[in-house]
């Protein structure tokens, strides 16, 4: 029997230009898959109709083709996925692995001061009786006292408790948009994705993935979670930072720095030769175990 066939993906969120951090991930993910013979999926994160910019999907396409990054495919917009949610939804609620959470922002802030968004879910509503229901809930999943454990490709090995560590975490959000952990994984399962490659500030949401995965009866695929690009102060290339959209008058020399990121080694000549030939180098040379395992890799 033949191997499976490797399928990667990239999943930029459509609210605003790719900056040079997102092109470092979206090539990452590229020479992974080409240098496997793989496929390179494209999906857009338009899940959440509040961050959606418009004119931000056109722009991300026409950035990738301008690099060379041409994509398998069709490709997968989330928002045409409502209605796989929802299904997903019902069958965790059938396993009574959901429960409706009325608390509201000021009820969790009264009880975990100023870190009301990155504490750990107290459980207030596990045990409520669902009759109470209004509109204002959010829908949480049950997580269990147990550890989730996985090889990361780049990383090692990972592990995460969710119930101690992250706690029952919302997957319908009480403004009725789907969460992303919901929405990723099935996508990626969608997709047929065997490996996910991404920025490392998304590791630690992995295992509440794999977890879905489980309760789902989905396939895990493997990870790999590339370091974030960070500037001179140390501070995440990104849209909140206001990082420059990447210039696309001359993706030679931006490949071939990109790549240098990446520590692949490519000559110094290289980026005089076309955007064509410096992917074919790189597909050809692309050695994952090069890339730093550090969280973040300084530009410049
Ligand atoms: N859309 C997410 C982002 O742009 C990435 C999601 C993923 O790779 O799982 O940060
Ligand atoms: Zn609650």
């Amino acid at each position: 029997p033949s191997k499976p066939q490797y399928r990667g993906r990239f999943a930029p969120s459509p609210t605003g230009p790719l900056h040079l951090g997102s092109l470092y991930t979206a090539l990452a993910s590229f020479l992974q898959a080409k240098a496997q013979q793989g496929e390179w999926r494209l999906r857009i994160d338009d899940v959440d109709p509040f961050r959606t910019a418009t004119d931000a999907t056109d722009r991300i396409l026409r950035t990738l083709e301008a690099f060379g990054l041409h994509w398998d495919g069709p490709i997968l917009h989330q928002s045409s996925r409502f209605e796989a949610y929802r299904t997903a939804i019902e069958r965790l609620e059938l396993l009574e692995h959901l429960y409706a959470c009325t608390c509201s922002r000021k009820d969790l802030a009264a009880y975990s001061g100023e870190n009301a968004e990155t504490s750990i879910y107290p459980g207030f509503c596990r045990n409520k009786n669902r009759s109470t229901l209004t509109d204002q809930y959010a829908l949480r999943v049950i997580t269990e006292n147990s550890t989730v454990i996985f090889e990361d490709t780049l990383q090692g090995t990972q592990s995460q408790n969710l119930a101690t560590e992250v706690g029952d975490f919302i997957i319908l959000r009480r403004d009725r948009v789907y969460a992303y952990h919901l929405a990723t994984v099935l996508d990626d399962c969608e997709q047929g994705i065997t490996e996910v490659v991404r920025g490392v500030d998304l590791l630690d949401s992995t295992p509440r993935q794999i977890y879905l995965q489980r309760l789902l009866g989905l396939s895990t695929p493997t990870y790999a979670h590339v370091p974030v690009l960070v500037d001179s102060d140390g501070i995440k290339l990104s849209k909140q930072t206001f990082a420059d959209p990447v210039d696309e008058r001359n993706p030679s020399s931006i490949l071939v720095e990109l790549l240098t990121l990446l520590n692949q080694n490519p000559p110094r000549d290289l980026a005089s030769a076309s955007k064509q030939d410096i992917l074919d180098w790189a597909v050809r040379n692309w050695d994952i175990s090069r890339i730093s395992a550090l969280p973040t890799v300084p530009v410049n």
